[in-house]
This record gives C-alpha cells, sequence and structure tokens, in this order.
C-alpha cells in the first residue's frame, strides 16, 4: 500500500470501509507555488496605484486558519469621485472612440494575461475567500479568462446585436460585486462593459479584494488606457459612492437581495440603467424515472459546490415521493466522503465559509431548522480547529413553511422536500420570492421541455446543474433581479441606442 493511503484498522470491518470511505486517510496534497502578493494594496485609479486619501486601510484575512493576508485600501467617496472622473476623461478622450477591432485586442491581450498568471491568481483568490484550489484553479480563473476571450470577440461585431439600430456605449459604468467568485464576477462585469465600449469604476467586496486589484496590474501589464479601468476597494459605503456617483450613468450590482433594493430606492428617479443580479433559493427537481447516481452527483455539485456560497445553488431539493428514501440514503453515502478543510489542498472538496459572519448565519439557520422539526444530517468528519468550517448538512422532512425552505443560506445546506405529482413540483418550485435557476432531473425530454417553461427561474438545467458559458444569458426574475450577464443579452445591457 503506498504510504500516501493509510487505512486504520483495516481489519475490523473492510467492507464497510471500502463502501463508506470514512477511515481512509490521505496525506496533505498543498498547493505551494507563490501567488506573489503584496503586504499593501492601493487603489488602482487612472491606471496607477494610490493611497487612498483618507490614508485609511483595512485587513483581509484567510478565512481557513484566520491569519492577515494584507492591507487593503479603503476607498471613501473622494477616491470614488477622482475615480470616476478617470474613467469620464478615458471614456470621451480614448476608450469610447477607439476602433471596435482595437478595443478588442486589449480584451484579448487581458484573456491571455489572465491565463499566463492563472496559478497565482487560483492560490490567491484561495487564500482571501477559503474556496477550495481545485475550483479556484479548474473554475473561478478559466472562466474569468473565457469571459475576456468570448467579449473580445464581440468589440468589433456589436452592430450585428441588434440590426438596425445604432448602439453607442453609455459612457462610466460602476459596478459592485459579491466575495462568493471574486475575479469571475469581476469578469462578467468589466468584459462586456469594455467590450461595449464602456469605463469602470468597479467595488470588490470587502473580504475578496485581492484578486481584483491584483487584476488592476493584469490591466497596468496589457498596456490598458488609463483610467479604463478602476477598482476602488472598501465597504458598503464605498459601493454606495459609485453606484450614487453622478457620472455613473449606468449601475451593475451582484450581491443580496436586500442591498439590491436599497440600491433600487436610492436610485429611483434617476436616469441610471440598473442591472441586478441578487439573491436565489433553486429548486433541484428530481422525478422518480431521473438517472439516480448521475443525479446524486448533480444534487451534491448543486449545494456544495463553493461551500455552497453560490446564487443559484441548488438549495431547496425536490423529490419525488416514490424515490425520496433512496435519494436520501445516497446522498447521506456521498456527503459522508466530502473531503473537508484545508482549501489549498488539491483533494480538498469543501473549503472555508468566507467569513466568520456567513458562518454565523448559516449556523444561525440551521439551528431554526433543527427548531423547527426538520431532520438534520451531517457528515461526520472532523473540522479544522482555526478558521471558519461548516459541515455537509441535508435536512429531511423539511416543508415549505420553514425558513430553511424559503430563505436563502449560502452555505453548504441543502433542504429536502417531496412531491407527488409534476404539478405539485412546480407549484412548491416557483412558491418563493426568488427566480435565479432551477434544475430538473428526468428521462422524458417532453417533461424537460415542459418543466423549463413552467418553472420561474432565468436559468433551468436538465440532468446537469451549475453549468456556465460566456455565451449564455445569466440573471433572474422576480426578487432575483433584472438584467442578463454574458451572451448577446448581456452586451445590450452595457449599450444604448444613439
Ligand atoms: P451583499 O452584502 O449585498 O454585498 C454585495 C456587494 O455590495 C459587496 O461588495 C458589498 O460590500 C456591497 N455593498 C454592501 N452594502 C452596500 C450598499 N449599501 N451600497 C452599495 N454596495 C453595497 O452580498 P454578499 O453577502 O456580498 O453576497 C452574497 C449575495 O450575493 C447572495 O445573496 C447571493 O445570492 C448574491 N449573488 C448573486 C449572484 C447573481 O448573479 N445573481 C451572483 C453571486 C452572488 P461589502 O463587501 O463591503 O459588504
Ligand atoms: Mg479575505
Amino acid at each position: 500500500m503506498p504510504a500516501a493511503v493509510k487505512k486504520a484498522s483495516a481489519r475490523r470491518n473492510p467492507i464497510r470501509e471500502l463502501v463508506f470511505g470514512d477511515l481512509w486517510e490521505f496525506d496533505p496534497a498543498p498547493e505551494t507555488a507563490d501567488p506573489k502578493l503584496k503586504k499593501r494594496y492601493d487603489l488602482f485609479i487612472n491606471g496607477s496605484f494610490v493611497s487612498p486619501r483618507s490614508g485609511k486601510y483595512f485587513s483581509t484575512i484567510n478565512p481557513a486558519n484566520e491569519t492577515k493576508i494584507a492591507d487593503i485600501a479603503l476607498a471613501d467617496a473622494s477616491d470614488v469621485d477622482a475615480a470616476c472622473q478617470a474613467a469620464l476623461k478615458a471614456f470621451t478622450g480614448v476608450w469610447g472612440k477607439m476602433p471596435g477591432k482595437e478595443r478588442g485586442k486589449y480584451l484579448y491581450r487581458i484573456a491571455r494575461l489572465l491565463q499566463d498568471h492563472a496559478r497565482e491568481f487560483a492560490i490567491a483568490e484561495t487564500m482571501d475567500g477559503g474556496k477550495p484550489i481545485k475550483e479556484s484553479r479548474d473554475f473561478d480563473i478559466p472562466m474569468a479568462a473565457a469571459h475576456f476571450f468570448y467579449h473580445a470577440g464581440w468589440a468589433d461585431k456589436l452592430e450585428f446585436l441588434s440590426p438596425g439600430r445604432q448602439l453607442v456605449p453609455r459612457g462610466v459604468v460602476g459596478q459592485v460585486i459579491p466575495w462568493n467568485f471574486p475575479l469571475l464576477m469581476l469578469a462578467w462585469k468589466i468584459a462586456p462593459a469594455l467590450a461595449a465600449g464602456n469605463c469602470v469604476v468597479l467595488k470588490p467586496a470587502e473580504t475578496t479584494s485581492i484578486t481584483a486589484l491584483k487584476f488592476g496590474e493584469i490591466c497596468q501589464e496589457a498596456g490598458l488606457p488609463n483610467g479604463v479601468v478602476n477598482i476602488v476597494s472598501g465597504a458598503g459605503e464605498t459601493g454606495s459612492a459609485v453606484i450614487n456617483h453622478p457620472l455613473t450613468s449606468k449601475v451593475a450590482f451582484t450581491g443580496s437581495t436586500e442591498v439590491g433594493k436599497m440600491i433600487m430606492r436610492s436610485l429611483a428617479g434617476t436616469e441610471k440603467k440598473m442591472t441586478m443580479e441578487l439573491g436565489g433559493k433553486a429548486a433541484n427537481i428530481v422525478f422518480g424515472d431521473a438517472p439516480l447516481d448521475q443525479a446524486v452527483e448533480g444534487i451534491v455539485n448543486g449545494i456544495f459546490f463553493n461551500q455552497g456560497h453560490v446564487c443559484c445553488a441548488g438549495s431547496r431539493l425536490l423529490v419525488q415521493e416514490s424515490i425520496a428514501e433512496e435519494v436520501l440514503a445516497k446522498l447521506k453515502r456521498r456527503i459522508a466522503v466530502l473531503r473537508v478543510g484545508d482549501p489549498m489542498d488539491k483533494n480538498t472538496d469543501l473549503g472555508a465559509i468566507n467569513s466568520r459572519e456567513q458562518l454565523t448565519k448559516i449556523t444561525e439557520l440551521v439551528q431554526s431548522g433543527v427548531k423547527e422539526g426538520a431532520e438534520m444530517h451531517q457528515s461526520a468528519c472532523r473540522l479544522p480547529t482555526k478558521g471558519f468550517f461548516f459541515k455537509p448538512t441535508i435536512f429531511s422532512g423539511v416543508s415549505m413553511s420553514h425558513r430553511i425552505a424559503r430563505e436563502e443560506i449560502f452555505g453548504p445546506v441543502l433542504s429536502i422536500l417531496t412531491f407527488r405529482t409534476p404539478e405539485e413540483a412546480v407549484e412548491k418550485a416557483n412558491n418563493t420570492p426568488y427566480g435565479l435557476s432551477a434544475g430538473v432531473w428526468t428521462d422524458k425530454g417532453s417533461r424537460i421541455l415542459k418543466m423549463s417553461t413552467l418553472l420561474k427561474a432565468g436559468v433551468v438545467w436538465a440532468n446537469t446543474y451549475n453549468k456556465f458559458d460566456p455565451t449564455s444569458p445569466f440573471g433572474g426574475f422576480k426578487e432575483s433581479g433584472f438584467g442578463r450577464e454574458g451572451g448577446k443579452q448581456g452586451l445590450l445591457d452595457y449599450l444604448k441606442v444613439a
């Protein structure tokens, strides 16, 4: 047996061990490359890194071990003003009138540089945010580059987006993003804005600013004209200053429904164009005829990918009553072998929860599930003693009135509900203020088509889950927001009729 794999007390019950794998121990396999981090990150304004006018910085920590990584500049309203002025100057002086073919070259260059620096970015993302290295390495960073490649191709073809209408950029765009996919959310925002000819001022989330500020270094390396991209790190007030600044003619926000509503209230009556990508409480619906093993993998991916910090996470599992027991048994076996721990380890399935605040929120909602009478099943895994971690958790016996069936938990917690008929599944799936995504698992193509029409969700996956592509528009219904990101539709939101 290789030294890397140690099996404890193999003689007692080898079959049980092979089935459950709970006694297998792997040696650590940490990623060790240098993420090239700085001790202090300044604001990226007008092509340079500048200290905040207030002189204030805040710490960003590694949520897996609670150690400080770096000081991050705190931008106030005067820094945001400087960034907006720089963006306007770049828009009127250079970027807004540059031929699309030339703009496209910069986007291609950024995409290639992201690939060149992919390993460094993946490690920085994992250290700052807690997600497993295999996800930042295989999903976040390649997808961020893919968004720049895709939009680079559109930069000189905008006239084909809406034939017969002359479309022009909006000018200065204010963008605010959350912490769950820091660089990827930045790419979703910046790539289409730049391809369409706009200049941007972007505020990253407080707990995960590093890759956004490292992206400033990529802009420098790409020779992007000064002021086309400006990154202003800070807290909610910084985001509010970006959004309310008189020079931002379009506002693109991704975050919670609660903050989205506040922003909509504050911008009501202004001429600013808004797009909102907000929260979700997706139904992942499994019919009795579904390929069950495949569905179980999809359910696991749907809720445990990125520790469940996913707006479109399949957090409500709706299972047809005839197979409910079998699905629960399979899920319990599957979560028993999920590896939770050091996000930097290449074998880790679930990394750290992004912040103490988020861990508290998840813990509180899970306690409400127990109190309200649902049955909790948790993996028996041991959690690290330092850092913010939460065990993969499943609730069975959940009813529609439980908080865990209604509120977005944004953590590794699945609520299972059952249904008997397709009509009941649709009724339960749509019975939520949200409408971002949904999943359908069935053997029947006609049922997939019917369900995808009836489900009030921006994205419906069939016999798969959490599949993304820059060509495919993403966005919500109802309180999950409006506007789309990705595809033609996403680009149109960054243009206006001349
Ligand atoms: P959040 O609290 O709404 O924060 C999102 C961003 O807004 C952060 O940069 C935040 O800054 C900033 N912010 C906070 N208050 C603000 C204000 N008054 N004005 C302007 N900006 C403000 O959300 P979160 O907890 O970071 O992210 C999780 C939420 O995002 C979940 O609800 C999730 O579903 C949603 N999300 C949606 C999508 C989608 O595409 N639909 C994608 C990813 C996430 P700080 O970091 O300083 O608080
Ligand atoms: Mg951090």
